[in-house]
C-alpha cells in the first residue's frame, strides 16, 4: 500500500513527542520558523587529506525551535520535503551559503585555493523550472569563483528522472556549479550509471567510512569505490571521518576529502569567519 503523508508525519510527530502537545502542528510551526529567523546555517569543513587543508564547507540546516530547542535537519528536512516548505528552506539555504563563500573570499589571500561551499539538494527543488534559473542568477550576482558552488544530490533523486536530471545537472554545470553525489553507498549503489551524469564529485556515505577500520569487506568497496570514481575522472569526499585512522587511511587509499568530527563538527557563520580570520592571519 502507499504511505499516505499523513502516516509519515504521524510517525515523526510519535518521533518528536515532548510535554508540551497542544501547540500548532509542526508544519505550520516550520513555516513560520523562517520568517521569525528560527532557521540557521551551519558550515562543516571539509579538508583536502593530502595537505590536510581546509578546502571548503557543507552547509547544513538547523531549527531553533523555541520550546523544542535546536533541531537537526533530520528531525524536519523530511517534513519540509512532505509539504513543499522544501522549496523555500532550500532557496534560503543556497543565498545564505554563497552569501557567505564570498565573504570568505574576500578575508582569504588570493593565492590560496577558493573555498567550496556544498548545499543539499532535494527532490522537490530540482526538477523545479524555476530553481535551475534561480541558481543562475545568484551565481552572476555573488561573482564567485567557479565551482564555489558545489550541490549535493543523491542517487535515488537522480533515478526519479534520469534523463531529465542529466539536462538539469547539465545546465547547472554551466552556470559554473559542481555538482557531487551525495549519500554514495547507501540503497542501490551503482557505479555504473555514473558516467550518464555529470557529477565532479563522489561523496561517500558515513556508513561505509565509519567501518573501514573494522575487519570484513568495508576497506575493500571503499578503496574499490575510490578506485573506479578516479578511472572515470571524478574525486572523492569521505563523510563521517571520526578519527585520525580513519582520515589516514583514506588518505592511503587516495580519497581526496574528508569530512567528519574528526576534522570539526558543523558550525555557524560566525565560527567559521573568525577559524578564516586565523588562518589568513598565519
Ligand atoms: P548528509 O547530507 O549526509 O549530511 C551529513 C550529516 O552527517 C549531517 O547531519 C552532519 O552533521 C552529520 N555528520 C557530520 N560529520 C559526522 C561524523 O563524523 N559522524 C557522524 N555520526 N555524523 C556526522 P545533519 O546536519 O543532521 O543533516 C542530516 C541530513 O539532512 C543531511 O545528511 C542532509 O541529507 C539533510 N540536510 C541537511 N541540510 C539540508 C538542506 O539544507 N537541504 C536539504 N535538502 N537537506 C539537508
Ligand atoms: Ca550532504
Ligand atoms: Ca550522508
Ligand atoms: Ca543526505
Amino acid at each position: 500500500a502507499k504511505r499516505s503523508g499523513a502516516d509519515r508525519i504521524e510517525i515523526f510527530n510519535a518521533a518528536m513527542r515532548t510535554e508540551d502537545e497542544s501547540h500548532l502542528p509542526l508544519e505550520s510551526e516550520l513555516r513560520m520558523a523562517l520568517d521569525r529567523q528560527q532557521i540557521s546555517v551551519l558550515y562543516q569543513p571539509i579538508t583536502r587529506l593530502a595537505s590536510n587543508q581546509l578546502a571548503g564547507f557543507e552547509a547544513l540546516l538547523r531549527w531553533d525551535h523555541p520550546t523544542r530547542g535546536r533541531l537537526a535537519a533530520d528531525d524536519f528536512i523530511p517534513l519540509a520535503e512532505e509539504s513543499g516548505l522544501i522549496v523555500d528552506l532550500g532557496s534560503y539555504v543556497l543565498n545564505q551559503a554563497l552569501e557567505q563563500a564570498a565573504s570568505w573570499h574576500r578575508v582569504l589571500p588570493r593565492d590560496r585555493d577558493p573555498l567550496f561551499v556544498s548545499v543539499n539538494v532535494s527532490s522537490r527543488q530540482l526538477f523545479r523550472q524555476d530553481m535551475v534559473q534561480e541558481i543562475r542568477l545568484m551565481l552572476a550576482r555573488e561573482s564567485v569563483p567557479k565551482g564555489t558552488l558545489k550541490l549535493e544530490i543523491t542517487e535515488s533523486l537522480v533515478m526519479e528522472n534520469p534523463e531529465r536530471a542529466v539536462e538539469i545537472l547539465t545546465w547547472l554545470k554551466a552556470y559554473g556549479a559542481s555538482l557531487a553525489l551525495d549519500d554514495f553507498g547507501t540503497g542501490y549503489s551503482s557505479l555504473s550509471y555514473l558516467h550518464r551524469f555529470p557529477f565532479d564529485v563522489i561523496k561517500v556515505d558515513r556508513s561505509l567510512v565509519s567501518e573501514s577500520a573494522l575487519d570484513g569487506q568495508t576497506p575493500l568497496i571503499l578503496r574499490s569505490v575510490v578506485a573506479l570514481a578516479h578511472e572515470l575522472g571524478k574525486e572523492v569526499v569521505a563523510e563521517g571521518v571520526e578519527t585520525q585512522a580513519d582520515a589516514s587511511y583514506l588518505r592511503s587509499i587516495g580519497c581526496e576529502f574528508g569530512q567528519g568530527y574528526y576534522y570539526g563538527e558543523p558550525m555557524s557563520a560566525k565560527d567559521v569567519a573568525a577559524l578564516l580570520a586565523a588562518l589568513a592571519s598565519h
